[in-house]
This record gives structure tokens, C-alpha cells and sequence, in this order.
């Protein structure tokens, strides 16, 4: 048998559409049933089976995938979900992974229409910020990889001679406030910078960076011949959503000669809320940001994005001369610059389908409103921490993120609940520490929540403490 297309389409046709009609039901019915349930030993053994020497039927692969992956999910889709920052997906974006499945488009180059898509998508990006049209950018992965990019950019715009020589001992250093997102210090360590080379700011009480330390630390720096080279702000901390003063962040910048970087991963979508956009001011003077679409703007893992300002600075940091990838006016091989060219990847999916169908059909405006949403929930879930005996705030809550304390109950305990919450399958926040005290953390970022969901968060979490505090005294 030659080629691996079915022999006959009718019965795959009909095991797809039992597929997607039952990814539908799941989709309608997602807030019923618990959050995560821990996957059994048996489930994970049946996962082991080896290379398969003879493949098995479709039928038999669904039926494991349903009884073996779809239970014992993260959860993300569930309203019940307020851990870490995930995004929780939407039916369109679903649909629009799957054409582009079908159409198994390479978009790392070439001259062909989802090349067009990723463009207006990169466009859309830089207007929702603020940044040029002139700018450019590529989707990634993540944030992750957006910043890494935007290191690699702007460590290149310094000293173009880096790509050759590799770094030597050129004493680049960058700055970034002690709650910067730990990508950005491993950033650092993978462009071979070292992650010491990027400097931590302090912050102030309300845990923006103390932007006056960062000129001290900048001036410090250069009397001992070091050479500065990049501020990373952050717009919407990881551990209480803070947002750093961008436009006093970029005033220094600018008068120290430094590139500067935003990590926005998921603090950009507040550019679309009327309500938030002023706290942004300042992004759109960013050299390069990193954020998500994959997390505020909801479309299906995996969608990071990267945009420069300086398109021509992008392309010198990335792009290369081969024999095997040459430009062309016309033909296939015509259309640069390609998106190869503004990152390390060469294949690359076409993940720009469903950021074009999520946005395109959603529109900026019931976005920003989604925004404005899950921050209200935030901040009526800050509201009954604030009115709740035992319980405290331990961040000032900026946009979508509530940190609090649980009195009486040592760190470990409190962990200790955090855990039994997931485990009972009713919510699932996670934890961070805020000046030192563990704190339970639930980010809102599930456009699907509602403080019908942070209530019964709040009731469970508060049942399991009294449980435990009354076992304490029985003992
Ligand atoms: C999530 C996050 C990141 C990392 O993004 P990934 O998409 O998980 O790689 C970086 N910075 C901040 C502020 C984040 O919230």
C-alpha cells in the first residue's frame, strides 16, 4: 500500500465528525465535572506501549484518547480554573486549529497566503499596542521565546558583530525589576549573556520597579565599565499583575542610550480595555515586546508573539544568506522577508489562523470588554477576601490577579490546601510568594469565570482551613 491516505474516505469522514461533534459537547458542558483530577497509575501505564510495529485502527486511538487524555486534562478550559496564567481557549479558535490542520501550511517562508495572514496578524499587534506599522514581528511559541527574541534583538542592535564573534567579553548588561518573569533571566543565560548579566531593580511597595534605582544601577554599571544595553519593563507581573512604569521606564532608557523591552505576556490585551489602557502608557515606545495570545486573548496553545520596532534591527539579528533558501522576485521562493527571518525557527506552523479567527471574530472591542470582566471578578474576589476573617490581601489587585493570605496557617499548610482544592476538583488557583509569605494566587484569566466560580473557590478553600484549624485544636 503506497501513501497513507485512508482507503476509504467515507469511514474517516465519520469518525471526524463523531470527533468534532463530540469536542462540542465537551466545549458546552466544560463547566461541569471536576477542574483537574489526578490521572491514575493504571492511565499512565496504558500510555506505555512502545513503539507500535503494526498501527491500530482509528476507532481504537480515539476510544484510548477519550478514556486515557481527556479526563485527566489541566483544566484550563474549566471556569473553575485560576491558576498560574492560562488562557482557556474558544470554540472558534478550536475550529481554526483544525483548518489549519487541514491546510499544513510551513509559514517559516515563501510566497503564499498564510504568510499574508501572519502579516495582518503581526499588524494588528503592533496597532493594539501603540507600536509603528513599520515594526515587525513573528508568532513563537510563547512568551518565553518572545522574550528570548527580543534579547537576541536587542544584544544584536548593540553589537551586529556578536552573530560572529559570539559575545567575548563585551560586559553587556540589562535590567529588569526583582518580579520580572524567570524567562527573562534564562533569556539571558541562553543568549549566553549569563543570567547575572541582567540586573535586578528593586521594586517599591506597590511592586512596580523603582525606576530611580535603575538609573542609579545603570550609572553604577558604567563607571565600572560594564556596557548597559537593555531595560525589560513588565506590563502585568506573573506573581500580582503589577505594571511597571513604562513611560518613566523608557524616559531612562532613552537617556541612557538603552533598548527597551516589554514583557507584556499577558498584561497587552489590557491595551484593548478603555478601562486599562492608561496604565499601559509608555508601551508603545517598547523596541521590542513579548506577550501571548494564548493567554488574555484566548486563543488555543501555543501563540506567543514578538514585535520590534525597527524591522531592518529584527531582520540583522536573525536572518541569514543560504544556498538552500535563496530569494527570489518571483515563483514560490519570492515574498521576503520571510518570517524565518526574525527568529530562530524555520518551519514553523500556521498558527496565525487562529489568532486571525479569534480576533477577526471576537473584534478589539468584546475583547477589552472580556478584560474588563475578568478584572471585575478580580476585584470582587478582593473585595470578600477584605471582608473575610482569617483572610488577607497581600497585593494590591491591578488587573485580573488576587494574592492572599490565609492567617493562622504556616506556608506549608497553605500550600498544603491549596493543593487539597485541586485534588477535590472544585477550583484550582495556585501560589506565589509576595514579600516572603506564601500566598494563594487565582488570576483571572478564564473569560469563562464568574464570581459564581471565585465564590466557590473562596467557600471550599475556606471549609478545607476550617477542617484543618479544627483538627489542629482537636489534636
Ligand atoms: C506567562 C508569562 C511568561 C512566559 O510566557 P509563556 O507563554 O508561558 O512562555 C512571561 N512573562 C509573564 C509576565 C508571564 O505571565
Amino acid at each position: 500500500m503506497a501513501g497513507l491516505d485512508p482507503a476509504n474516505w467515507r469511514d474517516i469522514r465519520e469518525i471526524g465528525h463523531r470527533m468534532l461533534d463530540e469536542v462540542f459537547d465537551r466545549m458546552e458542558h466544560v463547566g461541569e465535572g471536576p477542574v483537574w483530577r489526578p490521572m491514575p497509575s493504571a492511565a499512565r501505564q496504558a500510555l506505555k506501549e512502545g513503539l507500535p510495529e503494526n498501527g491500530h485502527s482509528l476507532d481504537d486511538l480515539y476510544e484510548r484518547y477519550r478514556d486515557l487524555v481527556v479526563p485527566y486534562g489541566v483544566g484550563n478550559t474549566h471556569p473553575g480554573f485560576m491558576g498560574w496564567v492560562h488562557g482557556a481557549g474558544t470554540p472558534v479558535g478550536m475550529l481554526a486549529e483544525m483548518l489549519a490542520a487541514g491546510l499544513n501550511a510551513n509559514c517559516g517562508g515563501r510566497d503564499h497566503a498564510p504568510i499574508e495572514v501572519e502579516r495582518e496578524v503581526i499588524r494588528w499587534a503592533l496597532q493594539m499596542t501603540g507600536m509603528p506599522q513599520s515594526g515587525s514581528g513573528c508568532l513563537v511559541t510563547g512568551s518565553s521565546m518572545a522574550n528570548f527574541i527580543g534579547v537576541i534583538a536587542a544584544s544584536r542592535a548593540q553589537d551586529l558583530a556578536i552573530r560572529q564573534d559570539g559575545l567575548g567579553n563585551r560586559g553587556l548588561v540589562g535590567y529588569a525589576a526583582t518580579t520580572a518573569h524567570g524567562c527573562l533571566p534564562r533569556a539571558f543565560d541562553l543568549a549566553g549573556l549569563g543570567s547575572s548579566a541582567l540586573r535586578r531593580v528593586p521594586v517599591m511597595s506597590d511592586h512596580r520597579m523603582d525606576v530611580t534605582a535603575l538609573a542609579t544601577m545603570i550609572e553604577a554599571d558604567r563607571k565600572a565599565g560594564l556596557v548597559p544595553f537593555m531595560v525589560a519593563g513588565t506590563a502585568g507581573t506573573v506573581d500580582c499583575g503589577a505594571i511597571d512604569d513604562l513611560a518613566a521606564i523608557g524616559a531612562v532608557a532613552r537617556a541612557a542610550g538603552l533598548w527597551l523591552h516589554v514583557d507584556a505576556a499577558f498584561g497587552a490585551l489590557a491595551c484593548l480595555s478603555e478601562r486599562f489602557r492608561p496604565r499601559l502608557d509608555g508601551i508603545e515606545n517598547a523596541d521590542s515586546l513579548a506577550f501571548d495570545f494564548h493567554k488574555w486573548a484566548q486563543v488555543p496553545y501555543d501563540a506567543g508573539c514578538v514585535l520590534v520596532r525597527d524591522s531592518a534591527k529584527h531582520a540583522a539579528a536573525f536572518a541569514q544568506s543560504l544556498d538552500y533558501l535563496v530569494r527570489e522576485d518571483r515563483g514560490l521562493a519570492a515574498g521576503a522577508p520571510w518570517f524565518c527571518d526574525f527568529g530562530p525557527d524555520l518551519s514553523r506552523g500556521f498558527r496565525a489562523l487562529k489568532v486571525w479567527m479569534t480576533l477577526g471574530h471576537y473584534g478589539a472591542r468584546r475583547m477589552g470588554e472580556m478584560v474588563d470582566a475578568c478584572c471585575d471578578v478580580a476585584g470582587d474576589l478582593a473585595r470578600r477576601i477584605e471582608k473575610t476573617d482569617g483572610l488577607v490581601l497581600l497585593a494590591p489587585v491591578t488587573l485580573n490577579i488576587v494574592c492572599f493570605g490565609i492567617e493562622g496557617l504556616e506556608d506549608r499548610e497553605v500550600s498544603e490546601l491549596v493543593q487539597d482544592l485541586h485534588e477535590s476538583g472544585i477550583a484550582a488557583p495556585s501560589t506565589t510568594r509576595i514579600n516572603g509569605r506564601l500566598a494563594v494566587r487565582a488570576a483571572i484569566v478564564n473569560h469563562r469565570t464568574t464570581t459564581v466560580h471565585t465564590n466557590r473557590m473562596l467557600d471550599a478553600l475556606i471549609a478545607l482551613r476550617d477542617d484543618r484549624l479544627q483538627a489542629q485544636t482537636a489534636r
